[in-house]
């Protein structure tokens, strides 16, 4: 099988790689498109030990199980399906779980892979396959409502103006928030349906302007700059919530002073339930098509990584299969 693989940080296109295997419960699916995030990119520079096929954005076509011949995208987390986690019906947190294309499942960026059938999810006719691959990075977006009562957040501010930060900032206006986007793009604002105000030079080491002081209702980090977070705090009032939503190769040194001063909450904020972004996307709430900057074939997989991790770009995506 086609596909690119990681090994200790070196990525190659192979044309060898092991067909995923059929096992009971789980559905082969045979990609049409999947995208390269900054997770993959950071993988791709050796964070994790990853090694095997990345990518964990795609859509494509279940090739056996109750689901053969449909369109579908899947949820990334492969839980045990034994635990209490699992029981519930929500692998998240199961301690077993393997992730696609992040931890000790092969993903996305290859001609073929499996998941569980639970994790997959029919893509309406509305939704196409370049939009639908914007699925898993929404419903990471969406989750910020399910742990915070955005009717009490209504003035929001979103750190970082990369995909996720753009699609926080779509999820949050979904839900009535008033949205400041901080970043060094003010034109990417205007990828957004209702364009959010933009803020500029606030989230700097050496902030060329700075932001009004206990303004916001909630910050949520989604720049992955583990620095970023200490200069959010002055900008959120006083028992106001900061979602951290990226992960950092490298650790965060911060004052947690603030935090018990002003009664800051802290909430982390991870993969969100695919069935929400979905319907967002079908009812044309969301449209994320304007963040592909790129679109390359699966041969050309090593130059799409390469582009994807260019200044400026936001969204690349691979063509696994026609
Ligand atoms: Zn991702
Ligand atoms: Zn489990």
């Amino acid at each position: 099988m086609r596909g690119l693989h990681l090994d200790c940080g070196i990525l190659t296109l192979r044309d060898d790689l092991p067909e995923p295997e059929s096992r009971t419960d789980w559905t082969r699916v045979q990609v049409a498109v999947a995208g390269i995030c900054a997770t993959d990119r950071a993988l791709a520079r050796g964070y994790l030990d990853f090694r095997g096929v990345p990518g964990h954005e795609f859509v494509g076509t279940a090739l056996d199980g109750p689901l053969q011949g449909r369109r579908v995208v899947g949820e990334i987390n492969a839980g045990c399906g034994a635990c209490g986690a699992c029981a519930t019906g929500d692998s998240r947190h199961c301690a077993q779980r393997t992730v696609l294309g992040i931890a000790g499942l092969q993903g996305a960026l290859a001609e073929r892979l499996a998941l569980p059938t639970a994790n997959l999810l029919v893509v309406p006719d509305a939704v196409d396959d370049e939009a639908a691959t914007f699925t898993e990075p929404l419903a990471a977006a969406l989750h910020v409502a399910d742990d915070v009562d955005l009717a009490a957040h209504s003035r929001a501010l979103v750190a970082g103006d990369g995909k996720l930060g753009l699609l926080c900032a779509m999820a949050l206006q979904l839900h009535g928030c008033e949205v400041t986007l901080a970043g060094r793009h003010p034109e990417r604002a205007a990828l957004l349906r209702r364009p959010p105000a933009f803020a500029r030079g606030w989230l700097e080491a050496v902030p060329a302007e700075r932001g009004p002081a206990d303004h916001f209702d909630l910050a949520v980090e989604a720049t992955g700059d583990p620095t970023v977070l200490a200069r959010l705090l002055p900008l959120v009032r006083p028992r106001g919530t900061i979602v951290l939503k990226t992960t950092a190769e490298q650790p965060a040194e911060i004052d947690l002073g603030p935090f018990v001063v002003r009664e800051l909450r802290l909430v982390g904020s991870r993969c969100g339930r695919f069935r929400p972004a979905l319907d967002a996307l079908a009812g044309g709430l969301v449209d994320a098509r304007g963040l592909v900057s790129a679109r390359y074939p699966l041969g050309d997989g090593v130059a799409a990584f390469q582009h994807a991790a260019e200044p400026g770009v936001l969204e690349v995506l691979v063509r696994c299969t026609a």
